[in-house]
């Protein structure tokens, strides 16, 4: 329960920082839509009273009150409609503003968020829950509650008028709705419940839906036939998860379907003592369309009242799952004592390195040591699923190791700011990022505090052989590639290995790794980058990944990872010479060509 309260208290502390403006606005709102109904109510009372004196004097004695009240109702009706229609509008506002506020908060922690945490399951359905909740959940709490002081002040007034009839009225009028509230609370926290249980089910029916509807698996989805395939994978999906809600919320229809028996015999013990009275002349006739017209209204604050606590409360369960997500904590950081990261000098060294996937129960990276210089081109090569991608995430700390360390001019990197280190390494990852955005663009992401360097970024796209072709789009540097948007122009794969290791050249960092850099490049292509690869990176040390071992080989030195481990390590020759993994490796792509 404290747990709850304070999830609760949270949320309000998020809608008010969102929008204080709004979240005023709507509570003087709802303050003055409490009210209305009841003044309402009463004014009815009067004007049926008058007009009954009137039917009895008769016509020729009109009484001019009734004129004003009847304007009275018609101004008290209307400011109701449009306190109503201006609650709606500010609630909008309000949402709208929440709603970017939270994705703020959302994006904010994704961003920052360990690397590692996207190789966990348990992670995608955190964040899962946390985007689907988070956009709504505290402005829901803000309006429960906001609906909750509403409902009750206005119930509170009813009450009091009804009870002025008979106490027991107003004691129907709360007791024929417990079975309501009751039933409210419990399926929440059973909702609750089984939408958790089923978060692995919705992502995996989202998962199907992506592959039926999806750019990148198009291809192979029409070639392979696999429409239909995909189709049933994702209707037994959907349907597993989506077939139980259905069952949960058929039964509490049932249940509500039952309680309302409750009011309708409520509705007409009280229309049946009301009548009474009025017929034996104990209220009038307008007091008896005051008590109706209070105790229907009452039933639907009481209504309002119940469905905002039992609201409040499951949006409390809900939002859980989004402070949960906000709360995950970050690992990689500066360790004390913080070191300032100076541009690189000397060497990095990596010493006795070892790290596990989580889940996984072997190690990736077995006690890895090794040197690299400034200055030196070292090749990593071996066998897929050696460990050389993940070496290089340990390299730019987008993991921490399991033991060892990595030390960069004698610094520990644990001590460094991770994102003041990364400053250091420009990267090509294995699978690079297309982004639908302007050539140009592309290419600036490489260094996106570097603004207004045109002339870098065709140097950069000359060096990775792409200028030509950039030059050639209808609108140059500034056409949009990719295939999402309008006017925009869809490259090969190759031309978009180009770009990506142009973004790499453009960022200025003192280390460049290419992890398969020319995977996707034609012949001309590739022996244009590696004839000239010393130019092109410009003294910079590099760090090359690759499966081609005419391009390893111009490397000052290679280093073989097998299993994780270093299995070998020296020059091209000094690797031929000893006759091991590298060159039975070498031998076998390049007897391929021998005949
Ligand atoms: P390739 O030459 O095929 O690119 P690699 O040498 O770069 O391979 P890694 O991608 O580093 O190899 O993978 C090394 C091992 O770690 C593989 O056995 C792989 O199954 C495992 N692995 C990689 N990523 C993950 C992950 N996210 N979770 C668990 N295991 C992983």
């Amino acid at each position: 329960m404290k747990q709850k309260l304070n999830l609760f208290k949270q949320s309000l502390q998020l809608v008010w920082e969102s929008a204080p403006g709004w979240a005023v606005a709507n509570i003087i709102l709802s303050v003055i839509r409490s009210i209305l109904p009841l003044l309402l109510v009463v004014l009815l009372k009067v004007l049926i009273d008058n007009i009954t004196t009137a039917v009895k004097a008769g016509p020729e004695i009109a009484d001019e009150s009734i004129i004003w009240l009847i304007v009275a109702v018609a101004v008290v009706y209307f400011i109701d409609e449009i306190s109503s229609d201006l609650s709606n509008w500010v609630r909008k506002n309000q949402s709208l503003k929440l709603e970017v506020y939270m994705y703020g908060l959302l994006h904010k922690k994704s961003i920052s968020l360990d690397l590692i945490n996207f190789e966990r399951p348990e992670y995608f359905d955190i964040l899962s829950r946390a985007t689907r909740e988070a956009p709504w959940r505290p402005n829901s709490i803000l309006n429960n509650l906001i609906s909750l002081l509403k409902g009750l002040a206005s119930l509170l007034l009813m009450t009091g008028l009804i009870f002025t009839l008979h106490w027991s009225a107003a004691v129907i009028l709360l007791a024929v709705n417990i079975p309501g509230i009751w039933l409210r609370f419990h399926y929440a926290a059973l909702l609750y419940d089984f939408q958790k249980k089923q978060t692995p089910e919705a992502r995996k029916s989202a998962y199907f839906n992506w592959l039926l509807t999806g750019d990148r698996p198009s291809r192979e989805l029409r070639l392979f036939g696999l429409g239909e395939y995909f189709t049933g994978l994702f209707r037994k999906s959907f349907l597993k998860h989506r077939e139980e809600e259905l069952l949960i919320i058929r039964k509490r229809t049932f249940i509500e379907m039952t309680s309302g028996l409750f009011k309708a015999a409520a509705l007409l013990f009280v229309l049946i003592f009301v009548a009474k009275r009025t017929v034996s002349g104990v209220i009038s006739l307008g007091e008896m369309a005051m008590f109706l017209l209070a105790f229907r209204q009452g039933m639907t604050y009481i209504k309002e009242v119940f469905g905002s606590v039992s609201g409040i409360y499951e949006d409390s369960l809900f939002i859980g799952d989004t402070f949960e997500f906000l709360d995950l904590k970050d690992n990689i950081k500066a360790e004390e004592p913080a070191v300032k990261v100076r541009d690189f000098n000397d060497k990095i060294v990596l010493e006795n390195l070892s790290f596990t996937y989580p889940g996984n129960r072997v190690k990736t990276i077995d006690n890895v040591s090794l040197q690299i210089n400034k200055g030196e081109i070292i090749a990593l090569v071996g066998p897929n699923g050696a460990g050389k991608s993940t070496l290089v995430r340990l390299l730019c700390r987008l993991y921490d190791p399991d033991s060892g360390k990595i030390k960069f001019d004698e610094c520990d990197i644990m001590n460094f700011d991770p994102a003041e280190y990364r400053k250091q390494f420009s990267v090509v990852f294995q699978d690079f990022m297309l982004y639908n955005l302007s050539a140009g663009e592309n290419i600036r992401l490489g260094d996106i505090e570097n603004q207004d360097q045109d002339s870098k970024i065709r140097s950069a796209a000359r060096s990775s052989g792409v200028d030509d072709l950039i030059a050639s789009l209808p609108e140059g540097y500034d056409t949009a590639i990719g295939n999402l948007f309008d006017d925009s122009r869809e490259l090969s794969w190759g031309e978009w290995q180009k770009i990506a290791l142009a973004r790499s050249l453009f960022r200025d960092a003192p280390f460049l790794i290419l992890d398969e850099p020319s995977g996707a490049l034609d012949a001309d292509a590739e022996y244009e980058i590696f004839s000239r690869f010393r130019d092109i990176i410009k003294g910079r040390t590099a760090l090359l990944i690759s499966h081609k071992f005419t391009n390893v080989s111009l490397a000052d030195r290679i280093i073989v990872l097998d299993k994780g481990a270093v299995a070998e390590a020296g020059t091209h020759e000094e690797l031929m010479i000893r006759e091991g993994i590298y060159y039975s490796m070498y031998t076998r792509q390049s007897s391929r060509f021998d005949k």
